[in-house]
């Protein structure tokens, strides 16, 4: 309620990340997938939390790379400082070859044409490493089996391109009685005993976080965890993240920008989306849709303020979202608010918010703005 919940005195909404709860999250992934190398997928800015601040210090924690959805993200980290190997797993566009080498990027590849194209477009010496990427059930970016042989054979005899590795995807990880995943494992497991497969030496990767948390035959060398370093459950709703051991990672904040006395019947907002019953004090908070806060969180979601929920009224605006404060006094302009997170006894989690605008923890992160400030605490 007071400066001392962090943030500045200008600040109108911002994020406290917690590092220490990123790496708790982290550890308990290397021990779940004890045995193979563990590689944090950072993309989406770390859904949505900042990729470089978490790299930076998962590295520092022993982790083995990064994954990232674009070359883009790629040279992101690169630029902030992440020297530890990172792949780029949702391929790369034409004309984006040579930085892969330049930025030393390993990626996946998922089509023989890309494979030329790259093996083509290096210079004599550039160095790219990939991860062919065959389907075993996803139908997204895997290739057939016979096409991922073929691309071995293409890169037989590069030097500029090396192939570190197969991998895969799973698409039904997060339904623990789903018979698929085991499906996925016994196909990805049959590709590995190809003989132009079997004559490298390769560095295997299929899991998620489903696949750490629920799979262990889905482990191979090395696993992608996403979500779960981040506080969400894979299993949503099924297993709840705190079930699983994860601690929350986000507290997202907002400042009281204004105190609105209503009298009873006096509507307010938007569309007079809400009319208060009784004398009221609503608190006009600092965020809006514009910062990912959804629309469709009014009259619905809450917030914690003073130690208490309370509840989110009339339409969420683009900047503004009203607070009905009426029993809380001691909220008052520049007293802060918790959109997500805990204060004394009371708390918001992402999973709470996923509920009420069914969807799933990832989104409900990915989604916050960049007009959140981001601070970095633990
Ligand atoms: C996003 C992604 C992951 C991580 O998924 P989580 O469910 O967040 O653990 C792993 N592999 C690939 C290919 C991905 O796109």
């Amino acid at each position: 309620m007071t400066e001392a919940d962090g943030g500045t005195h200008s600040s109108r909404t911002w994020l406290e990340v917690d590092l220490s709860a990123v790496v708790h999250n982290y550890r308990r992934a290397v021990e779940l997938a004890s045995g193979s190398a563990v590689w944090p997928v950072v993309k989406a800015d770390g859904y949505g939390l900042g990729a470089v601040e978490i790299s930076s210090r998962l590295a520092a924690e022993g982790a083995d790379g990064f994954c990232v959805a674009t070359v883009e993200e790629g040279i992101a980290l690169r630029q902030g400082g992440v020297t530890q190997p990172v792949v780029v797993m949702a391929g790369f566009f034409p004309g984006q070859e040579r930085l892969l080498a330049r930025w030393n990027l390993h990626t996946f590849l998922f089509r023989l044409s890309d494979a030329k194209r790259l093996t083509s477009a290096l210079a004599e010496d550039d160095r790219v490493g990939v991860f062919v990427k065959v389907d075993t059930g996803m139908a997204r970016l895997g290739c057939v089996f016979e096409e991922g042989v073929a691309i071995l054979e293409a890169l037989e005899n590069s030097n500029r391109v090396t192939v570190m590795g197969i991998t895969s995807h799973l698409a039904c990880a997060d339904a623990l009685d789903n018979p698929e995943t085991r499906r996925q494992v016994d196909r990805f497991r049959r590709f590995l005993q190809h003989p132009v497969v079997k004559g490298h030496r390769l560095r295997n990767s299929l899991a998620n976080s489903a696949g750490v948390m629920g799979w262990p035959e889905s482990h191979f060398d090395w696993v992608r965890p996403g979500i779960m370093l981040y506080g969400g459950s894979p299993f949503f709703p099924d297993l709840l993240a705190a079930e699983a051991g994860l601690k929350p990672v986000v507290t997202w904040r907002s400042r009281v920008v204004q105190i609105q006395p209503m009298p009873p019947l006096m509507p307010l907002g938007y569309g007079h989306a809400f009319t208060p019953k009784r004398p009221s004090r609503i608190a006009w908070l600092g965020v809006g849709y514009g910062d990912g806060y959804s629309r469709r969180l009014g009259n619905r979601a809450r917030v914690v303020a003073d130690g208490a929920r309370l509840p989110v009224v009339g339409r969420v605006c683009m900047d503004l979202t009203a607070v009905d404060v009426t029993d809380h006094p001691e909220v008052r302009v520049g007293s802060t608010a918790c959109l997500l997170g805990s204060e004394r006894m009371a708390s918001v989690d992402i999973e709470e918010l996923a509920l009420l605008l069914d969807t799933i923890p990832y989104e409900i992160i990915c989604d916050i703005g960049g007009r959140v400030e981001r601070h970095y605490v633990g």
